[in-house]
């Protein structure tokens, strides 16, 4: 059957989230003409979004500013403690409808934001589900029916969805897509998974006042320094949540608005809601990619190169639907950017994916950059590695009645033979994203231990501890506690 081209286009860009965003608008600024298409399939309970992909809609931007609300309830206690009058612990109370209402008038925002942005960058957007039909055509379907456009260049930039279980019903459970435009308290909740999405969502909740049960079915922070995470695990524990080894069996709707889990280690609770963090699958299943002959891993996922080049020489892939890519919005939108300035205005540049700075927003933040103390003992062998280790008492909790459970650690991991060259940088204590970001830039340009050292520390701060580490773990480490320099 002949099909009928509706327009044609130098780059077309499927989906609009960071990392397609950013192409799209990079790609016009060098005066291609673009198309970019973007399509939510709403979820099991029907939760759905408009146009900017994950992270603004269901992801970071809404998990922060959740994280954020759950740290002002521990600030009330802060106030007290330091003299603030009508500050009283015992009547605080949060309402969940107002947090989610103030939250997602933020995501509306930003949708018509997005759509503003486009049309001022003259990037047409079509509100639909795209797929492949042969390397340069695109059919693009939603409701009101199917065109078709073509293209020279074409990227994916498809993102992800949580993962479901297959033998849970999925409209018993939610998962993050939902979590922050849920109308109702979640109250009593079940967490499955052990990772960023399970944890933040953990900790933010029980920051909220709800009571929280984390399942996992291994470590927790697969990936992540072992160490620091285990700390993480003593803090949150300390401060209520509940962790359970093990995975869900089953999900039964109970009468009275709860829901009876019965785990895979004989154990069950019941529990109002049950939310899934069990990692997300990439949205390349209906794109047609057998099409043109673009193979998938066992995952979904698609293989590109470090220039994002897929098998097919005129179609690129970036971001979370990228294997072997970590899922983060920053590298989203870099690949997204350098790939328009390869392609359009003659750039040779590429991303480093060595040095990727991430935060874990949990109460007490973890931030990581490079390799892990696991990681550098595997590489370069145990008598090659010192981790450099600090375990702090942040001043802004000295006046709180915080206990040994509630303490800062950082470590530096250095490479000993090779003039200290640092390898790794931990840092776990507040607001440990605004900590890290700065070393990232210095672990960037290759620094040692001894440039740690010559720099200037700012005191008091929490900061300050990793220009000032002494200690060497299980050489010169003591159980000394420090407190801000
Ligand atoms: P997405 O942003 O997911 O965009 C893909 C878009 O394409 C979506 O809108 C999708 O609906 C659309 N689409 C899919 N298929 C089609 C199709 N066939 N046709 C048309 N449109 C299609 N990262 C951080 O860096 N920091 C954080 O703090 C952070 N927190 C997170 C918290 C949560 C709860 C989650 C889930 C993720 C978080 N992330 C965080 C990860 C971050 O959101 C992703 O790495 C990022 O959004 C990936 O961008 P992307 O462009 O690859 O995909
Ligand atoms: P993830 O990092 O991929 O981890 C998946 C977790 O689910 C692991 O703990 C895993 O356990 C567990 N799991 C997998 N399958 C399971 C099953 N069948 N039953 C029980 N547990 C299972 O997933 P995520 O936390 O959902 O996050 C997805 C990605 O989004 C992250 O990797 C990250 O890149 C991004 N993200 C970033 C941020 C941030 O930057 N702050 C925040 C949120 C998300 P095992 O360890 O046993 O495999």
């Amino acid at each position: 059957m002949e099909i009928e081209i509706q327009e044609e286009f130098d780059f077309f860009v499927i989906g609009g989230g960071s990392g397609g965003l950013a192409a799209s608008k990079e790609a016009a600024q060098f005066g291609v003409k673009v198309g970019l298409a973007d399509f939510v399939d709403p979820t099991p309970i029907g939760t759905k979004w408009g146009l900017g992909g994950t992270c603004v809609n269901v992801g970071c931007i809404p998990k922060k500013l959740m994280h954020y609300a759950a740290t002002y309830g521990e600030s009330m206690e802060m106030q007290r403690i330091s003299g603030w009058k009508n500050v009283n612990e015992e009547q605080k109370t949060h309402e969940w409808q107002k947090l989610v209402e103030r939250v997602q008038n933020n995501v509306k925002k930003t949708n018509f934001g997005y759509k503003v942005a486009l049309r001022e960058n003259k990037v047409k957007y079509f509100n639909y589900y795209a797929s492949l039909v042969d390397k340069n055509t695109i059919k693009l379907e939603n409701k009101t029916g199917v065109i078709y456009v073509k293209a020279k260049h074409i990227l994916i930039s498809v993102g992800g969805r949580p993962n479901y279980l297959p033998h849970i019903d999925s409209k018993l459970i939610i998962t993050s897509d939902d979590l922050f435009s849920l109308q109702t308290p979640p109250g009593k909740t079940l967490i499955a998974g052990g990772s960023y999405i399970a944890l933040e969502c953990a900790g933010f909740l029980n920051g909220l006042g709800y009571d929280v049960t984390v399942l996992y079915r291994s470590v927790l922070l697969r990936g992540f320094d072992q160490d620091v995470a285990e700390r993480m695990q003593t803090y949150m524990a300390h401060h209520g949540v509940k962790f359970v080894q093990g995975e869900i069996k089953d999900v039964k709707q109970l009468e009275n608005e709860t829901k009876q889990v019965v785990y895979t280690n004989g154990s069950s609770d019941t529990f109002n809601t049950v939310l899934l963090a069990i990692g997300r699958i990439p949205n390349t299943k209906k794109l047609g990619l057998e099409n043109v002959g673009i193979p998938v891993t066992k995952s979904g996922k698609i293989q590109s190169d470090d220039l994002d080049r897929t098998t097919v020489e005129n179609i690129y892939a970036i971001g979370d639907a990228v294997e072997g890519r970590m899922e983060l919005t920053p590298l989203a939108i870099k690949a997204g950017r350098y790939l328009a300035r390869r392609l359009y205005n003659n750039e040779n540049i590429s991303l480093d994916y060595k040095i990727v700075p991430t935060t874990v927003f949990t109460p007490i933040e973890y931030s990581a950059i490079g390799l892990t103390e696991e990681e550098a003992i595997k590489t370069y062998g145990s008598e090659n590695v010192w981790s450099y280790v600090s375990k702090f008492k942040p001043l802004e909790w000295v006046l709180s009645d915080k206990d040994n459970d509630s303490r800062g650690y950082c470590k530096l991991i250095v490479h000993n033979k090779q003039n200290e060259r640092v390898l790794g940088l931990h840092y776990l204590g507040p607001h440990a994203a605004e900590v890290a970001q700065g070393f990232a830039v210095a672990m960037q340009l290759g620094a040692t231990k001894a440039d740690f050292d010559k720099t200037v520390a700012i005191h008091p701060s929490s900061a300050e501890e990793l220009v000032l580490l002494k200690q060497i773990k299980g050489i010169s480490e003591t159980d000394e506690w420090l407190c801000c320099g």
